[in-house]
């Protein structure tokens, strides 16, 4: 179906007026010292992200709002502010009383239960450094990580402890304390761990927080591994001015918000968006302690009146997949905006989007290493599906390239391919990756943090990813990304997710290849292969359209949800497969 190119908003799209209206004042007047004014602080120009997202609204008006909505199996819990901020003292207490210190490192394993984002919070108050771990990995990531990390304590459940860490434990030396959350709320009796709700009960609920200063560090994010082994960002306390700004600029909260993030808190999205951002907005967030289920989703964007949904290009084209009868047994009348990241979203996704529920999507672009979104589409923007938006007040980005003597330079041409960068200094910026010193050199060029993310800018400064630099296909002297050609397979009504790599060919040097999976109702076949086949070249042209199509039952993802292209093309190549320790349904 042919769509036009922008989505125009008007007055009647907005239902709230924005917190970003005017795109080019807002930049101009922006500083970083002005949002770090609208924080709190603390005395002697400290700052702790605790005290910001809890402690601050605790003793005033919104102590008694819900700042979380648990939704669990069989029963929903609020926690309001004043009782996070009892309940983060009390863990604070604890790792106080076990003697971990300032600057030790928590890893965290556990699904979304309230421990754990008490856990955060209260590590935060004590200056202890946080690695959440995402609860489906397997022994090995585990054991690798907190090895890496040099974890000094770890907090899991009983179950994932016995099933996961038990067999382990010998290996990590550096942990000196296990606390377990036992099952269904019972105490745990298990050899070399601690009972965390006992020691939670015994703890004092009042604590001062520890004196951190906006360049102590907060939070150790692995990345998704999406290219290869997963790198650790480390991330400082003075990153919440990021989540302050783009909470509000672009998420657009405000504070009757019923916002729902559903990434986990294993990556990034998870804490910087599901945790932070939402707290120091003062609004109420949804956690769903259940994983992702079409019916389940819809109902609950409908029952809990969410108004803000972030969420992921994985999660929508799931959704998708399940056919649009199920979103229209819902209806979504306080929904007001609807964002994406995490991979690039297909225009069919923004439409998909518009057509069930409502709202057209949202993209935004950032990485563990940024900490926070950089480029975005906010509720103001016209969109032009396929585009990631535009660069956030306080962040400037541009297209670089490369001269000979390893200095980049911005170009300025519009519509020209080159690689991604942020002129270094915003807030959240990662600080280093943890013992890899000279991966994280590498990120800097002058001035400029490079991404790794190839991209172009439009006339109306509107950035389009074209693909991660290791995943571009070079094909006759062509260079094709991957999201171009699996945008224009996804706009087939068959198929429900793309994967495109390049394979090496003698003639041509790369020749493109795509896999896809199909929505419900649709066989793989000859015949659909064919047409397949045809509507790309339509749509793409011969020189970028694929010329080999395979069906699978679903893409190699990793468990934040993204393709993994390295895997596809290593399994065609049949050659290793590499870290395979974030690959979905992996060990
Ligand atoms: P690794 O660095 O370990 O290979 P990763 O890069 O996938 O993993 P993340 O930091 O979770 O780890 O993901 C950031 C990357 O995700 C970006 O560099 C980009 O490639 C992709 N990404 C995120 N948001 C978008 C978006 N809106 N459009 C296109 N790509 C996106
Ligand atoms: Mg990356």
């Amino acid at each position: 179906m042919d769509r036009p190119a922008i989505i125009r908003k008007t007055a009647a799209d907005l239902r709230l007026p924005p917190n970003l209206a005017d795109y080019a004042a807002t930049r101009a007047a922006f500083s970083w010292d002005a949002v770090r004014a609208e924080l709190a602080g603390l005395p002697g120009g400290r700052l702790n992200i605790a005290h910001e997202t809890v402690e601050r609204h605790a003793v005033g008006p919104l102590r008694d709002k819900a700042a979380f909505r648990f939704l669990g199996a069989h029963d929903t819990r609020d926690i309001t502010y004043g009782e996070l901020s009892r309940l983060t003292n009390r863990f604070a207490n604890v790792l106080k009383s076990l003697g971990v210190g300032k600057g030790e490192r928590l890893f965290l394993l556990s699904g979304r239960i309230p421990e754990l984002y008490v856990t955060v919070l209260g590590s935060f108050k004590n200056g202890t450094v946080v690695s959440p771990l995402f609860s489906a990995f397997g022994p090995e990531p585990i054991a690798t990580r907190i090895k890496l990390g040099e974890g000094a304590v770890l907090v899991t459940t009983e179950l994932l402890y016995e099933r996961k860490v038990a067999k382990i434990r010998g290996e990590l030396p550096t942990l000196r304390h296990v606390l377990l959350v036992g099952e269904e709320g019972r105490a745990t009796n298990v050899p070399g761990t601690l009972d965390l709700a006992t020691l939670m009960a015994q703890a004092s609920d009042e604590f001062d927080i520890v004196p951190t200063g906006p360049e102590d560090l907060s939070l150790l994010h692995f990345t998704s591994g999406t290219t290869g082994t997963p790198k650790g960002a480390m991330h400082v306390h003075g990153a919440v001015a990021t989540h302050w700004a783009t909470g509000k600029y672009a998420l657009d909260l405000h504070a009757e918000d019923i916002y729902w993030c559903t990434a986990d808190p294993g990556w990034v999205t998870g804490t910087s968006y599901g945790i932070i951002a939402p707290l120091l907005h003062g609004v109420t967030s949804i956690v769903d302690e259940a994983d992702f289920d079409a019916e389940r989703w819809y109902r609950i964007l409908d029952e809990q009146k969410v108004s803000v949904w972030y969420t992921a290009p994985t999660a929508i084209r799931m959704l998708m997949k399940a056919g649009a009868e199920i979103a229209k047994k819902h209806s979504y009348p306080a929904l007001r905006f609807v964002a994406s990241v995490g991979e690039p979203l297909n225009p069919e996704a923004v439409w998909w989007g518009k057509e069930v529920l409502g709202l057209p999507i949202h993209d935004n672009w950032w990485q563990t290493e940024t900490g926070g979104i950089m480029i975005a589409n906010t509720p103001a923007f016209d969109i032009k599906p396929g585009s990631m938006g535009r660069p956030l007040p306080g962040i400037e980005a541009a297209i670089v390239k490369k001269e000979s003597d390893g200095k980049v330079s911005p170009v300025d041409t519009a519509d020209t391919e080159g690689e991604l960068a942020l002129k270094r200094g915003w807030p959240s910026m990662l600080r280093g990756y943890l013992h890899n010193e000279e991966r994280y050199r590498k990120c800097f060029a002058g001035e400029w943090y490079l991404t790794g993310d190839l991209a172009k800018r439009d006339a109306d400064g509107y950035f389009w990813f074209v693909g991660r630099a290791d995943d571009v296909i070079k094909s006759a002297g062509h260079l094709i990304g991957p999201f171009e050609v699996e945008s224009a397979l996804m706009e087939h009504p068959a198929v429900a997710e793309a994967g495109v790599i390049g394979k090496p060919d003698e003639m041509v040097g790369e020749v493109v290849k795509a896999f896809v999976s199909l929505k419900k109702g649709f066989e793989a076949c000859e015949a659909l292969r064919m047409e397949l086949l045809g509507h790309a070249r339509k749509k793409l042209g011969a020189a970028v359209a694929p010329k080999e199509i395979d069906f699978l039952p679903s893409l190699p993802r990793t468990r934040s949800g993204k393709i993994m292209r390295r895997l596809l093309k290593a399994r065609e190549l049949g050659l290793p497969e590499g870290d395979t320790s974030t690959l979905e349904g992996g060990a």
